[in-house]
């Protein structure tokens, strides 16, 4: 590809994302301009004034109202109403969502770092946020007819958890060989099946159902609707799980559940195309969670290491546990920073699938390598549930 033809295609994303940095008053630069000034593009790491803003809220929201909370909600599994409403009352669940709908009407990279921020402190509370924000109000957003959006995404941003139902029992990795039907009756659809895995299900009030319509079309009938729970979704059974406990992930029965022809999101017929879509941008969302929980953990970690000592001194200082800390704080940056290029390619407009999934891959190594190594520095305590502990 030569560079005029990159310049060509990529120059309207470049000047919209100099705009922003340029102080947020829009400007206008040139072809030439932008060569000439490459000092106008900012590192991965600048943040708008604004984005810098929700940072620091969701930052003291954390630290203040979740922290405090982490141990019991883990124990207990199960999620505090007063942080759910916390998380809606902040803006939270309605990042991107607009103005007008109740939303904060904010970037998808805040978005991340709303993700990133609640992970340091619970990634259970974070996948909260994320499935929220990123999989469901961006259906919404994205695929929903006026109709849809005025009536459910006021609600998503103010007080109604969402869940995405894609996954059954015999369709995982394989998501589209689901076997949750849905017949039209008349002027509604009746849905039947299971679905199972879904976050967020058992505190959630609105569901982003796929059902198929015609099996014989195959991949091809498979099908968005919303259904509310009134509509009578059943919660069969909650998972307990290893980690994220606080975040509920259940199986789901929908019997002859009714759902009226309005609410198909979207097009008959083109849900596997939705959820191929979202999944991409959710992918941004997971490794943002995944950096997060990785300096959550070294952030515990590293300040135990300086005040235990043995040999006489911090084993924090001995070079050998010094070596260690590098490595993973490198890691750890360089998952930031390509999760921060995935989210900013997917704002600016361009094509950011790759680049998605390398986020997510390598985040999630570095979490699992990260949260690792801070309970081997910890020693002893740091295979115990005392561990991260209430400050
Ligand atoms: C905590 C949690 C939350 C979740 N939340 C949601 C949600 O909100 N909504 C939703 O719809 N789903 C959700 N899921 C489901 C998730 O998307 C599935 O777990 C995932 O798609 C994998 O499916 P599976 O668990 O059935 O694994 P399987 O598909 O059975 O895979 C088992 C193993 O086989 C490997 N494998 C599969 N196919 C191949 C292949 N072709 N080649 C090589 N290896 C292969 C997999 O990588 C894996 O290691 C959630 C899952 C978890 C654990």
């Amino acid at each position: 590809m030569s560079f005029a033809f990159y310049l060509k295609t990529n120059l309207p994303a470049f000047a919209r994302r100099a705009a922003i940095y340029a102080g947020n008053k829009p400007r206008f630069f040139t072809q030439t301009a932008l060569l000439r000034n490459a000092s106008v593009f900012p590192s991965l790491n600048t943040l708008t004034e604004e984005e810098a803003a929700i940072r620091e809220t969701v930052t003291s929201f954390a630290q203040e109202i979740i922290l405090p909370k982490v141990k019991e909600m883990d124990e207990k599994e199960s999620l505090d109403k007063e942080i759910l409403k916390g998380l809606f009352d902040q803006g939270f669940m309605g990042i991107e969502t607009e103005p007008e709908y109740g939303g904060s009407g904010s970037t998808f990279l805040s978005a991340i770092l709303v993700v990133e921020e609640l992970a340091k402190v619970d990634p259970a509370i974070s996948v909260v946020c994320d499935v929220q924000n990123t999989l469901v109000n961006t259906l919404f957003r994205k695929y929903g007819s006026d109709a849809l959006r005025k009536k459910y995404l006021p609600q998503l941003a103010t007080g109604k958890v969402g869940c995405f139902c894609l996954s059954e029992e015999s369709a995982g990795s394989d998501a589209f060989a689901l076997k949750t039907r849905a017949d039209k009756k008349g002027d509604h659809y009746e849905i039947n099946g299971s679905k199972m895995w879904i976050t967020n299900s058992y505190e959630a009030e609105i569901f982003l159902v796929f059902a198929n319509i015609d099996f014989d079309a195959k991949h091809k009938g498979i099908t968005c609707f919303v259904v509310e729970k009134d509509f009578g979704v059943k919660v069969a059974k909650k998972e307990s799980k290893l980690g994220i406990r606080a975040s509920s992930t259940c199986t789901l029965n929908f019997d002859g559940v009714k759902v009226p022809e309005e609410n198909v999101l979207g097009e008959v017929g083109k849900g596997y195309k939705y959820a191929i879509e979202i999944l991409n941008e959710g992918r941004i969302g997971i490794a943002a969670q995944m950096i997060g929980l990785a300096q959550g953990a070294f952030d515990h970690a590293l300040p135990y290491t300086l005040v235990r000592k043995q040999f006489g001194q911090p084993v924090g200082e001995y070079q050998g546990m010094q070596f260690q800390y590098a490595q993973i704080a490198t890691d750890i940056e360089a998952a930031r920073l390509l999760t921060y290029n995935a989210a900013r390619l997917k704002q600016e407009g361009c094509n950011f699938v790759k680049e998605a999934a390398m986020a997510k891959l390598f985040s999630s190594q570095v979490a699992e390598h990260a949260a690792s190594k801070a309970i081997e520095w910890m020693g002893g305590v740091g295979f115990t549930r005392e561990f991260p502990g209430i400050h």
